[in-house]
Order: C-alpha cells, then structure tokens, then sequence
C-alpha cells in the first residue's frame, strides 16, 4: 500500500527499511569493480574463496573468541541462506525450534520448510528471555538467538546467554547465533554464544555483511559451526546455488581488511537517530525501551489500538510506513517496528506527523 500511495505521488516517509541508507565503502566497491576486470568472473568453490574464508576465520577468532580455521568457515550468497541452510541441517520433521520473543520473520519459514514447528519463548518488558525454559520439550531441537535483534534491537548480556547456555546443554540442543547487527551496538559488549564453554559443538555462528558494511544488494554472508552441520550445509549450498558471487566475495576481504572509519561514523550516526527517535516518542507519550542495538525501535502502542491497527493509522494519516509487531510473531502485536534508517530530518517530519494524528 506504502508503495502505491507513494508512486501516486504522495510523500511517504518508510520506517518500515531493512537496510541501511549508506552506500558501501568506496574501497569495497573498488575491489568489487577490480576483481570483475581481473577476470575473476568463473565458478569459486561452494564454501567460498580460501582469502575470504580465511579473512573470516581471522576475524571470528578476534572478535568473537570462537575457536575456527578457515576450513570451518562457509560463505554464503547473504546471511538467510547461511539461517535457512542452517535450519534445514539442523531440523528434520517433527522437531521444535524455539523463537525467543518478537522474532525476524524468516525463521518460521524455514523451520516450516524443514517440516519443522516454532515454539516461542517469552520475554520481559525489555525483551529479555523470560521462562524460556517452559517452551522446552522433548522435541525442541535448536534455538534461535539474535543480537542484537531484529525487531527489538535488544543486546543480550552474558548473563542471559550463560542462561541459554545452561539450557542448551542441559536438554542437548542446537542454537543458530545470527549475529548480523553485531557492529551496530550502543554502549554495550556483543558477546558470541559459540566461544562460551560447552558451546562450540552444538552452536552454529551467522553473519554477513548486508548491515554492517551497508552492501544489502550484493548478497553475502558466512556461517560456522560443527563439521557434521556444515557437511551438510555445504550439500545443501553444492546442489542449489553453487555459491557465493566470485568478485563479490573478494569485495568481502577488502571489507573485513580494510578501513572500518565508514562503520564507525554509521553507527554514529544511528546512534544521535535512536535518541532523537526515542526522546520524541517519549515526548509524545508512546512507551518505548530504549534498544542496545541494531536500527529499530520496537514502542509499545497497545493504547493506541494495537500494533496492526496503529501500522494502518500511520499510514493513512501519517503517511509514514512501518511494520506491525504482528509480523514478528504473536509476542509483537501490541508493537510497531520503526527503523531509523532514514535521515534526521525525515525523523523529524515522522515525529511532528505522528504527533499530528495522536491530537
Ligand atoms: N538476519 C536478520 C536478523 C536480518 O534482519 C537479516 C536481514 N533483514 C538477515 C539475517 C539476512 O541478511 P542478508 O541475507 O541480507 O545477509
């Protein structure tokens, strides 16, 4: 609807993006555009090419503590065929995987398409695992932890992974650690569920480089974990898509290799546009938490209708497009997802409407 109304001319203000709105690093595009001119345009192999895997392994045993070679490593053409390869690894019919609170809306359609049910772990206000345990069967196979997350952009602490932990090797289950938002955190610590003790065989790492490095359309992602699942992720990758885009995987090693100064002043930038976003909401007497991370905030707007219904207000009478709650599973109803991959400015057109049509 958003789209109609906006090619009918009308000026839509999209909070409903999933991406951010930079361009990608200058150096990244380059080495993209050079590898092309080099003649590197053939077939690479599935798991990606050894300088990239191996830029990727370097970069988890640093960053992440994660105990990885090169080898461990596959490259996948975006982070959701690495969750959706995982997925179907890991679940076989019948099993249960369990989504911890509002959730990114592709994890129930793989676990679906492997024949697979979601159970949905609660949250508290602050969506914080809560009780996850009561959702825990005998069938529960994995569990899917994303932080920072999309929708809420909640940052899990050590605390509550230690509490996933426990749970995981206690009822000998999986967990999928999609760590996408990773590098777009505030003030918090990113901590990888895989480098805690008694995790490294039963968890599985995702990450890409859409959000971080702003390259959304060039399709690339990575993921590692135990060699039996990668065995047949790469079966899975072999015998569908091949693999990764040759020369965008050697924009993949200038990315990981080269300046992060453009990474830095992004998460900047969201960061002034998650406070002026938050204290106008706060002004205008919308709850909302303030996220940890990610681009996203997910306000509570149960007293103005509920999430659908607010989402379609917004849009007629605010011409302002966003995602309701309800997409993100049934824990998200009485929410809206607002991203603020938009301009200040535009914030600020988006604020003063809303307050329009709360008077
Ligand atoms: N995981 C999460 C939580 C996401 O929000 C997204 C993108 N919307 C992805 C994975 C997939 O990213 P991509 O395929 O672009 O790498």
């Amino acid at each position: 609807m958003a789209k109609r109304l906006a090619a009918g001319g009308q000026d839509i203000i999209d909070m409903g993006v999933g991406e951010p709105d930079f361009d990608t690093p200058k150096h990244i595009v380059e080495a993209g555009c050079s590898s092309i001119r080099k003649g590197e345009t053939r077939y690479a192999p599935t798991g990606g090419i050894p300088e990239l895997r191996r830029a990727i392994a370097d970069k988890l045993v640093r960053e992440n503590s994660l105990n990885v070679t090169a080898d461990d490593v596959i490259v996948t053409p975006g982070a959701k065929m690495a969750v959706f390869a995982a997925i179907q690894a890991l679940i076989s019919e019948g099993d249960e995987c369990l989504l911890i609170g509002p959730s990114w809306v592709s994890y129930g359609p793989c676990v679906a398409f492997a024949g697979g049910r979601v159970a949905w772990g609660g949250v508290d206000s602050n969506f914080m695992p809560q009780n996850i345990e009561e959702s825990i069967n005998s069938k529960t196979r994995l569990i899917i932890v994303n932080s920072p997350s999309n929708p809420t952009g909640s940052v899990f602490d050590r605390k509550v992974l230690e509490e996933i932990r426990d749970l995981a090797v206690d009822h000998n289950i999986f967990v999928i650690s999609d760590e996408i938002y990773e590098k777009i955190i505030y003030d918090r610590e990113h901590i990888s569920i895989g480098s805690m003790p008694g995790m490294e065989e039963r968890t599985v790492t995702i990450n890409g480089f859409s959000k971080v490095y702003a390259m959304t359309g060039w399709r690339l992602g990575y993921l590692t974990g135990p060699k039996e699942t990668m065995k047949w992720v790469i079966r899975l990758l072999s015998h569908s898509v091949s693999q990764a885009t040759t020369f965008v995987q050697s924009a993949g090693v200038a990315a990981i290799q080269g300046p992060q100064g453009e990474v830095a002043s992004m998460v900047k930038e969201f960061r002034t546009r998650r406070n002026m976003l938050v204290a106008g909401l706060k002004e205008l007497g919308i709850p909302c938490n303030v996220p940890g991370g990610a681009f996203y905030l997910f306000p509570d707007v149960s007293a103005l209708g509920g999430g659908d219904v607010f989402t379609d207000k917004l849009l007629k009478d605010a011409l302002i497009a966003a995602t309701p709650g309800s997409a993100f599973g049934p824990g998200g109803a009485d929410y809206v997802r607002l991203s603020y991959a938009i301009s200040q400015s535009r914030i600020g057109q988006a604020l003063e409407r809303i307050e329009n049509i709360l008077e």
